[in-house]
Protein backbone atom coordinates (compact mmCIF):
# COMPACT_ATOMS: atom_id res chain seq x y z
CA UNK A 1 0.00 0.00 0.00
CA UNK A 2 1.54 3.55 -1.17
CA UNK A 3 2.09 6.18 0.91
CA UNK A 4 -0.88 8.44 1.41
CA UNK A 5 0.42 12.12 1.06
CA UNK A 6 -0.16 14.45 4.17
CA UNK A 7 0.02 12.25 6.88
CA UNK A 8 2.57 9.80 8.62
CA UNK A 9 3.19 6.32 6.96
CA UNK A 10 4.20 2.97 9.10
CA UNK A 11 7.56 1.58 7.76
CA UNK A 12 7.57 -0.97 4.53
CA UNK A 13 6.43 -4.28 4.95
CA UNK A 14 3.54 -3.34 8.17
CA UNK A 15 0.92 -2.39 5.77
CA UNK A 16 1.41 -5.80 4.09
CA UNK A 17 0.75 -7.65 7.46
CA UNK A 18 -3.03 -9.22 7.96
CA UNK A 19 -3.96 -8.71 11.74
CA UNK A 20 -3.87 -11.93 13.91
CA UNK A 21 -7.38 -13.03 14.59
CA UNK A 22 -7.51 -14.26 18.03
CA UNK A 23 -9.98 -17.44 18.89
CA UNK A 24 -13.50 -16.19 19.11
CA UNK A 25 -14.67 -16.14 22.51
CA UNK A 26 -18.49 -16.36 21.59
CA UNK A 27 -19.24 -13.33 22.78
CA UNK A 28 -21.84 -13.03 20.95
CA UNK A 29 -23.57 -15.94 21.47
CA UNK A 30 -26.28 -16.70 24.07
CA UNK A 31 -26.50 -19.55 26.49
CA UNK A 32 -23.42 -21.49 27.66
CA UNK A 33 -20.60 -21.21 25.88
CA UNK A 34 -17.42 -23.36 25.67
CA UNK A 35 -14.87 -21.59 24.31
CA UNK A 36 -12.37 -24.24 22.31
CA UNK A 37 -10.81 -21.75 19.63
CA UNK A 38 -7.32 -20.99 21.80
CA UNK A 39 -6.36 -24.12 23.06
CA UNK A 40 -6.27 -23.04 26.42
CA UNK A 41 -6.40 -25.61 29.45
CA UNK A 42 -9.85 -26.79 30.56
CA UNK A 43 -8.44 -27.53 34.03
CA UNK A 44 -7.39 -23.31 34.85
CA UNK A 45 -4.26 -22.26 36.55
CA UNK A 46 -3.28 -24.05 39.52
CA UNK A 47 -4.64 -22.73 42.91
CA UNK A 48 -1.33 -21.55 43.97
CA UNK A 49 -0.50 -19.62 40.57
CA UNK A 50 -3.73 -17.82 41.62
CA UNK A 51 -3.13 -17.30 45.24
CA UNK A 52 0.29 -15.86 44.32
CA UNK A 53 -1.67 -13.19 41.87
CA UNK A 54 -4.24 -11.92 44.47
CA UNK A 55 -1.05 -11.73 47.28
CA UNK A 56 0.26 -8.96 44.45
CA UNK A 57 -2.56 -7.17 44.27
CA UNK A 58 -1.47 -4.72 47.16
CA UNK A 59 1.72 -4.02 44.78
CA UNK A 60 0.85 -2.70 42.34
CA UNK A 61 1.98 0.81 42.63
CA UNK A 62 5.11 -0.83 42.88
CA UNK A 63 7.17 -1.34 39.79
CA UNK A 64 8.06 -4.97 39.31
CA UNK A 65 11.55 -6.51 39.25
CA UNK A 66 13.23 -5.64 35.62
CA UNK A 67 15.01 -8.69 35.20
CA UNK A 68 12.10 -11.08 36.51
CA UNK A 69 14.74 -12.48 38.65
CA UNK A 70 12.73 -14.94 40.67
CA UNK A 71 11.04 -16.24 37.90
CA UNK A 72 14.26 -17.12 35.42
CA UNK A 73 15.44 -18.77 38.62
CA UNK A 74 12.51 -20.92 39.27
CA UNK A 75 12.64 -21.88 35.34
CA UNK A 76 16.17 -22.59 35.85
CA UNK A 77 15.69 -24.97 38.42
CA UNK A 78 12.57 -26.44 37.24
CA UNK A 79 14.08 -27.11 33.48
CA UNK A 80 17.75 -27.54 34.39
CA UNK A 81 18.90 -24.64 33.19
CA UNK A 82 21.47 -21.13 33.42
CA UNK A 83 18.84 -18.40 34.70
CA UNK A 84 21.34 -15.96 33.08
CA UNK A 85 20.71 -17.15 29.74
CA UNK A 86 16.54 -17.21 30.31
CA UNK A 87 14.73 -13.97 28.67
CA UNK A 88 10.81 -13.09 30.07
CA UNK A 89 8.82 -11.74 27.74
CA UNK A 90 4.94 -10.91 27.78
CA UNK A 91 4.10 -14.21 26.14
CA UNK A 92 5.89 -15.84 24.16
CA UNK A 93 4.46 -13.58 21.21
CA UNK A 94 6.75 -11.09 22.63
CA UNK A 95 9.81 -12.80 22.79
CA UNK A 96 9.13 -14.08 18.86
CA UNK A 97 8.83 -10.41 18.08
CA UNK A 98 12.44 -8.94 19.66
CA UNK A 99 13.83 -11.99 18.26
CA UNK A 100 12.76 -10.72 14.52
CA UNK A 101 13.20 -7.02 15.84
CA UNK A 102 16.93 -7.78 16.50
CA UNK A 103 17.75 -9.95 14.15
CA UNK A 104 15.73 -9.01 11.40
CA UNK A 105 15.59 -5.56 8.29
CA UNK A 106 14.86 -4.90 5.41
CA UNK A 107 16.42 -7.69 2.77
CA UNK A 108 16.59 -9.91 5.16
CA UNK A 109 14.98 -13.20 4.93
CA UNK A 110 13.35 -15.73 7.48
CA UNK A 111 11.29 -19.12 6.90
CA UNK A 112 8.63 -20.90 8.46
CA UNK A 113 6.87 -23.90 7.21
CA UNK A 114 3.39 -23.69 5.04
CA UNK A 115 1.26 -24.01 8.16
CA UNK A 116 3.09 -22.35 10.66
CA UNK A 117 2.03 -20.12 13.49
CA UNK A 118 0.96 -16.98 11.65
CA UNK A 119 2.81 -14.95 14.45
CA UNK A 120 6.40 -15.43 12.83
CA UNK A 121 4.62 -14.01 9.48
CA UNK A 122 3.73 -10.58 11.40
CA UNK A 123 7.01 -10.63 13.46
CA UNK A 124 8.53 -10.68 10.30
CA UNK A 125 6.99 -8.53 8.19
CA UNK A 126 7.06 -5.79 10.61
CA UNK A 127 10.78 -5.54 10.96
CA UNK A 128 10.60 -5.19 6.99
CA UNK A 129 12.46 -8.75 6.27
CA UNK A 130 10.99 -10.93 3.33
CA UNK A 131 8.71 -14.21 4.57
CA UNK A 132 10.28 -17.01 3.16
CA UNK A 133 7.41 -19.92 3.35
CA UNK A 134 8.93 -23.81 3.19
CA UNK A 135 6.38 -26.76 1.67
CA UNK A 136 5.30 -29.40 4.19
CA UNK A 137 4.82 -32.74 3.67
CA UNK A 138 1.15 -34.18 5.29
CA UNK A 139 0.78 -31.14 7.31
CA UNK A 140 4.03 -32.21 8.46
CA UNK A 141 7.02 -29.37 8.92
CA UNK A 142 9.84 -30.78 6.28
CA UNK A 143 13.53 -30.72 6.90
CA UNK A 144 14.58 -30.55 3.27
CA UNK A 145 12.17 -27.80 2.24
CA UNK A 146 13.22 -25.50 5.37
CA UNK A 147 17.03 -25.90 4.31
CA UNK A 148 16.15 -25.78 0.25
CA UNK A 149 14.74 -21.95 1.35
CA UNK A 150 18.33 -20.50 2.77
CA UNK A 151 19.58 -17.75 0.96
CA UNK A 152 22.67 -15.75 1.67
CA UNK A 153 19.89 -13.28 3.23
CA UNK A 154 18.42 -15.68 5.38
CA UNK A 155 18.81 -14.63 8.84
CA UNK A 156 16.11 -16.23 11.08
CA UNK A 157 14.13 -19.69 10.91
CA UNK A 158 10.76 -20.02 13.09
CA UNK A 159 9.56 -23.44 13.78
CA UNK A 160 6.66 -24.35 16.27
CA UNK A 161 7.48 -27.53 17.42
CA UNK A 162 4.75 -29.38 17.64
CA UNK A 163 3.10 -27.00 15.87
CA UNK A 164 -0.34 -25.00 15.53
CA UNK A 165 -2.77 -25.05 14.30
CA UNK A 166 -1.79 -28.98 12.88
CA UNK A 167 -0.60 -30.21 16.08
CA UNK A 168 2.20 -32.40 14.38
CA UNK A 169 6.15 -32.49 15.40
CA UNK A 170 9.36 -33.10 14.14
CA UNK A 171 11.23 -35.63 16.31
CA UNK A 172 14.58 -34.49 17.83
CA UNK A 173 16.79 -36.34 14.86
CA UNK A 174 15.09 -33.89 12.32
CA UNK A 175 15.42 -30.92 14.32
CA UNK A 176 19.13 -31.66 14.77
CA UNK A 177 19.39 -32.45 10.89
CA UNK A 178 17.65 -28.98 10.04
CA UNK A 179 20.05 -27.28 12.81
CA UNK A 180 23.39 -29.14 11.19
CA UNK A 181 21.95 -27.71 7.22
CA UNK A 182 21.81 -24.13 8.66
CA UNK A 183 24.88 -21.59 8.38
CA UNK A 184 26.15 -20.87 11.63
CA UNK A 185 24.61 -17.45 11.08
CA UNK A 186 21.50 -18.19 10.80
CA UNK A 187 19.46 -18.46 13.88
CA UNK A 188 16.57 -21.46 14.34
CA UNK A 189 14.15 -20.58 17.00
CA UNK A 190 12.60 -23.56 18.47
CA UNK A 191 9.09 -22.59 19.69
CA UNK A 192 8.04 -24.85 21.96
CA UNK A 193 4.57 -23.29 23.16
CA UNK A 194 2.90 -27.10 23.15
CA UNK A 195 6.09 -29.12 24.73
CA UNK A 196 4.89 -29.86 27.79
CA UNK A 197 1.91 -31.97 26.15
CA UNK A 198 3.88 -34.07 24.18
CA UNK A 199 4.53 -37.88 25.30
CA UNK A 200 6.79 -39.03 22.48
CA UNK A 201 10.53 -40.65 23.02
CA UNK A 202 11.72 -39.23 20.00
CA UNK A 203 10.75 -35.74 21.30
CA UNK A 204 12.76 -32.99 22.37
CA UNK A 205 11.79 -29.33 22.99
CA UNK A 206 15.53 -28.22 22.30
CA UNK A 207 17.19 -27.52 25.80
CA UNK A 208 20.19 -29.48 24.93
CA UNK A 209 20.32 -28.04 21.20
CA UNK A 210 20.55 -24.28 22.78
CA UNK A 211 23.00 -25.58 25.03
CA UNK A 212 25.27 -26.72 22.92
CA UNK A 213 25.65 -24.48 19.95
CA UNK A 214 25.30 -20.46 19.41
CA UNK A 215 22.43 -20.50 17.43
CA UNK A 216 19.23 -21.97 18.46
CA UNK A 217 17.12 -20.21 20.78
CA UNK A 218 14.11 -22.02 22.08
CA UNK A 219 10.83 -20.29 23.36
CA UNK A 220 7.99 -21.66 25.45
CA UNK A 221 4.92 -19.77 27.31
CA UNK A 222 2.60 -20.28 30.32
CA UNK A 223 -0.05 -19.57 28.60
CA UNK A 224 -1.22 -23.35 27.75
CA UNK A 225 -0.53 -26.40 30.00
CA UNK A 226 0.30 -23.98 32.92
CA UNK A 227 -2.90 -21.80 32.60
CA UNK A 228 -1.67 -18.40 32.66
CA UNK A 229 -2.98 -17.13 28.66
CA UNK A 230 -4.39 -13.88 30.75
CA UNK A 231 -1.56 -12.84 32.31
CA UNK A 232 1.12 -12.72 28.91
CA UNK A 233 3.86 -14.65 30.13
CA UNK A 234 6.10 -16.29 27.59
CA UNK A 235 10.31 -16.93 28.47
CA UNK A 236 12.93 -18.28 25.89
CA UNK A 237 16.32 -20.35 26.73
CA UNK A 238 19.48 -18.46 24.30
CA UNK A 239 22.99 -18.46 24.12
CA UNK A 240 23.98 -16.02 26.30
CA UNK A 241 24.98 -13.70 23.24
CA UNK A 242 21.81 -13.74 22.32
CA UNK A 243 19.98 -13.13 25.82
CA UNK A 244 22.26 -10.15 25.54
CA UNK A 245 21.13 -8.63 22.79
CA UNK A 246 17.66 -9.39 23.31
CA UNK A 247 17.71 -7.95 27.21
CA UNK A 248 19.40 -4.63 25.51
CA UNK A 249 16.15 -4.29 23.40
CA UNK A 250 13.01 -5.62 25.77
CA UNK A 251 11.15 -3.18 27.32
CA UNK A 252 12.68 -2.65 31.35
CA UNK A 253 9.71 -3.85 32.66
CA UNK A 254 8.40 -6.38 30.51
CA UNK A 255 6.63 -8.51 32.92
CA UNK A 256 4.41 -7.66 35.75
CA UNK A 257 4.65 -8.74 39.66
CA UNK A 258 1.67 -10.91 38.97
CA UNK A 259 2.72 -12.60 36.42
CA UNK A 260 6.22 -13.17 37.71
CA UNK A 261 4.67 -14.31 41.15
CA UNK A 262 1.91 -16.42 39.34
CA UNK A 263 4.82 -18.04 37.38
CA UNK A 264 7.06 -18.91 39.69
CA UNK A 265 4.10 -20.79 41.81
CA UNK A 266 2.51 -22.41 39.19
CA UNK A 267 6.02 -23.82 38.25
CA UNK A 268 5.90 -25.57 41.91
CA UNK A 269 2.30 -27.43 41.29
CA UNK A 270 3.99 -30.14 39.35
CA UNK A 271 0.48 -32.06 40.14
CA UNK A 272 -1.55 -29.39 38.43
CA UNK A 273 0.25 -30.14 34.70
CA UNK A 274 0.46 -33.67 35.82
CA UNK A 275 -3.46 -33.78 35.95
CA UNK A 276 -3.52 -31.37 32.53
CA UNK A 277 -1.48 -34.34 30.71
CA UNK A 278 -3.42 -37.05 31.79
CA UNK A 279 -6.56 -35.27 30.87
CA UNK A 280 -5.40 -34.44 27.45
CA UNK A 281 -4.19 -37.75 27.02
CA UNK A 282 -7.46 -39.54 27.75
CA UNK A 283 -9.54 -37.13 25.97
CA UNK A 284 -7.48 -36.77 22.46
CA UNK A 285 -7.60 -40.48 21.82
CA UNK A 286 -11.07 -40.95 22.78
CA UNK A 287 -12.10 -37.70 20.42
CA UNK A 288 -10.06 -39.14 18.06
CA UNK A 289 -11.47 -42.25 17.67
CA UNK A 290 -15.11 -40.42 17.50
CA UNK A 291 -14.07 -37.87 15.28
CA UNK A 292 -12.66 -40.73 12.70
CA UNK A 293 -15.92 -43.01 13.93
CA UNK A 294 -17.67 -40.40 12.29
CA UNK A 295 -16.19 -40.62 8.99
CA UNK A 296 -13.77 -37.33 9.18
CA UNK A 297 -9.88 -37.01 9.24
CA UNK A 298 -7.68 -35.92 11.67
CA UNK A 299 -4.04 -34.74 11.44
CA UNK A 300 -2.49 -36.90 14.43
CA UNK A 301 -1.83 -34.42 17.02
CA UNK A 302 0.55 -34.57 20.12
CA UNK A 303 -0.54 -30.94 21.20
CA UNK A 304 -3.63 -30.11 23.06
CA UNK A 305 -5.91 -29.47 20.19
CA UNK A 306 -6.99 -31.42 16.98
CA UNK A 307 -7.18 -30.46 13.35
CA UNK A 308 -10.55 -32.09 11.83
CA UNK A 309 -10.91 -32.12 8.09
CA UNK A 310 -14.37 -31.74 6.48
CA UNK A 311 -15.52 -33.44 3.48
CA UNK A 312 -15.58 -31.55 0.47
CA UNK A 313 -18.96 -31.89 0.15
CA UNK A 314 -22.18 -29.75 0.08
CA UNK A 315 -23.48 -28.96 3.26
CA UNK A 316 -20.91 -30.43 5.20
CA UNK A 317 -18.11 -27.95 5.04
CA UNK A 318 -15.88 -26.43 7.42
CA UNK A 319 -17.70 -23.77 7.93
CA UNK A 320 -21.40 -24.88 8.11
CA UNK A 321 -20.08 -27.19 10.70
CA UNK A 322 -18.33 -24.60 12.45
CA UNK A 323 -22.31 -22.45 12.44
CA UNK A 324 -23.56 -25.56 13.16
CA UNK A 325 -21.51 -25.79 16.63
CA UNK A 326 -21.56 -22.48 17.32
CA UNK A 327 -25.66 -22.67 17.68
CA UNK A 328 -25.15 -24.89 20.23
CA UNK A 329 -22.34 -22.69 21.77
CA UNK A 330 -19.33 -24.77 20.84
CA UNK A 331 -16.68 -22.23 19.53
CA UNK A 332 -13.61 -24.00 17.05
CA UNK A 333 -11.71 -22.03 15.31
CA UNK A 334 -11.33 -21.27 11.89
CA UNK A 335 -7.84 -22.28 10.08
CA UNK A 336 -8.79 -20.91 6.36
CA UNK A 337 -5.80 -18.30 7.47
CA UNK A 338 -3.51 -21.17 8.27
CA UNK A 339 -3.82 -22.77 4.31
CA UNK A 340 -7.18 -25.08 5.75
CA UNK A 341 -9.76 -23.93 4.30
CA UNK A 342 -12.05 -27.09 5.05
CA UNK A 343 -10.97 -28.16 8.66
CA UNK A 344 -11.56 -26.71 12.30
CA UNK A 345 -8.94 -27.05 15.12
CA UNK A 346 -10.70 -28.02 18.27
CA UNK A 347 -8.79 -27.20 21.61
CA UNK A 348 -9.35 -30.55 24.03
CA UNK A 349 -11.33 -29.03 26.57
CA UNK A 350 -13.64 -30.02 29.59
CA UNK A 351 -14.89 -33.28 30.01
CA UNK A 352 -18.82 -32.05 29.05
CA UNK A 353 -17.40 -29.65 26.62
CA UNK A 354 -15.74 -32.48 24.42
CA UNK A 355 -18.85 -34.74 24.37
CA UNK A 356 -21.05 -31.89 23.56
CA UNK A 357 -18.73 -31.49 20.51
CA UNK A 358 -19.06 -35.36 19.55
CA UNK A 359 -22.64 -35.64 20.05
CA UNK A 360 -23.03 -32.43 18.36
CA UNK A 361 -21.28 -33.27 14.93
CA UNK A 362 -22.83 -36.88 15.18
CA UNK A 363 -26.21 -34.71 14.71
CA UNK A 364 -24.33 -32.67 12.04
CA UNK A 365 -23.29 -35.12 9.92
CA UNK A 366 -25.96 -37.80 10.43
CA UNK A 367 -28.65 -34.89 10.08
CA UNK A 368 -26.96 -34.21 6.15
CA UNK A 369 -27.04 -37.63 5.77
CA UNK A 370 -30.66 -38.64 6.28
CA UNK A 371 -31.48 -36.01 3.87
CA UNK A 372 -32.27 -32.92 6.30
CA UNK A 373 -29.96 -30.73 4.71
C1 LIG B 1 -0.18 -20.27 21.83
C2 LIG B 1 1.12 -20.26 21.13
C3 LIG B 1 2.18 -19.50 21.61
C4 LIG B 1 2.07 -18.78 22.91
O1 LIG B 1 1.82 -17.47 22.82
P1 LIG B 1 1.88 -16.59 24.14
O2 LIG B 1 2.24 -15.26 23.60
O3 LIG B 1 2.95 -17.15 25.01
O4 LIG B 1 0.53 -16.65 24.76
C5 LIG B 1 3.38 -19.52 20.95
N1 LIG B 1 3.55 -20.29 19.86
C6 LIG B 1 2.57 -21.07 19.39
C7 LIG B 1 2.84 -21.95 18.23
C8 LIG B 1 1.32 -21.06 20.00
O5 LIG B 1 0.33 -21.81 19.51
Amino acid sequence: MSAVAGRPAPKPGIMDISPYVPGDDGAGLTGRVFKLASNETPLGASPAAIAAYRDNASRLAIYPDGSASALRKAIGAHFGLNPDRIVCGAGSDEVLNLIAWAYLGPGDEAIYSRHGFLVYRIAILGCGATPVVAEEKDARADVDALLACVSPRTRVVYLANPNNPTGTYLPIDEIRRLHAGLPPGVLLVLDGAYAEYVRRNDYEAGIELVATSENVVMTRTFSKIYGLANLRLGWAYCPAHVADVLNRIRGPFNISGPAIAAGVAALGDQAHVDAAVAHNETWMARLEAAFTGLGLKVTPSVANFLLVHFPDVPGLSAAQADAFLRSRGLVLRRVAAYGFDNALRMSIGSAEANELVIAALGEFLGGREAGRR
